[in-house]
């Protein structure tokens, strides 16, 4: 069912496009920074744009559509029709630990090898480095982030999907719209959150030890408690 998302405020939006009538291909969304008014307003790569400001995109090339785009300053309204599947890729790709493996190794090549003794906070004990590409194609270097996937989106047939529909790990209901995986795992973007202080760890690092999830404090203590015994 379409639906519409008004964007407050003028650009940068935070999004970009893909397709076009010059390419064959409806003008959809290709990727959304985190924390920007795209992200705020539950825009997802994937989503397919059928009409900017009232304007229906059917016909637009991908170079008309981003001067729509562009005339809209204040407000951007888009008539957008979702997937009933989107797989969305977190920023950061977890840091996996198999603790009881780890406890039977050689600590000081343990430490050397994998960085994983817990160590004061504001000192990360687990670090990952990343980069990002911005809404001008330009990459950006961050300190403590990862390599992005990019976004992937699987359109789904309409009745196939009945049956194939993924179940959270976590709650254990079907998924309809934005999937989050971790692993093996499939959970609710609203499911994805750290097993002690339930922080959504959506736009964050996150670590799975032992099958479970942690924001990095409580990944540090669940790795100090490990190596405490407790
Ligand atoms: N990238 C633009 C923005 O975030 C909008 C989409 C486009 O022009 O491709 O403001």
């Amino acid at each position: 069912m379409p639906q519409n998302l008004v964007l407050e405020g003028g650009p940068p939006w935070g999004f970009r496009l893909t397709g076009g009538a010059d390419h064959s291909q409806p003008i959809s969304i290709s990727r959304v920074t985190p924390g920007t008014k795209a992200s705020l307003a539950n825009l997802y790569p994937g989503d397919v744009i059928l009409a900017i400001g009232g304007v229906a995109t059917e016909v637009m090339t991908l170079e008309e559509a981003q001067q729509v785009i562009t005339s809209c300053t204040d407000q951007l309204c888009l008539k957008i029709q979702r997937p009933l599947t989107t797989l969305w890729s977190p920023q950061m790709e977890p840091f996996s630990l198999n603790l009881q493996t780890a406890q039977q190794q050689d600590l000081g090549h343990f430490e050397h090898k994998f960085n994983v003794r817990p160590r004061p906070f504001g000192a990360p004990a687990y670090v990952v480095t990343t980069e990002t590409i911005d809404d001008n194609n330009n990459s950006v270097s961050r300190p403590a982030t990862r390599s992005v996937v990019a976004p992937v989106t699987k359109p789904q047939p309409p009745v196939a999907h009945l049956q194939k529909l993924p179940l959270c790990d976590l709650c254990g209901k079907g998924i309809i719209g934005a999937v989050v995986r971790a692993g093996e795992k499939w959970r609710h973007p609203g499911c994805f959150r750290c097993v002690v202080c339930g922080q959504e760890l959506k736009h964050q690092g996150y670590y799975l030890i032992e099958g479970q999830l942690y924001c990095q404090q409580h990944a540090a203590d669940a790795v100090a408690m490990q190596a405490r015994g407790e």
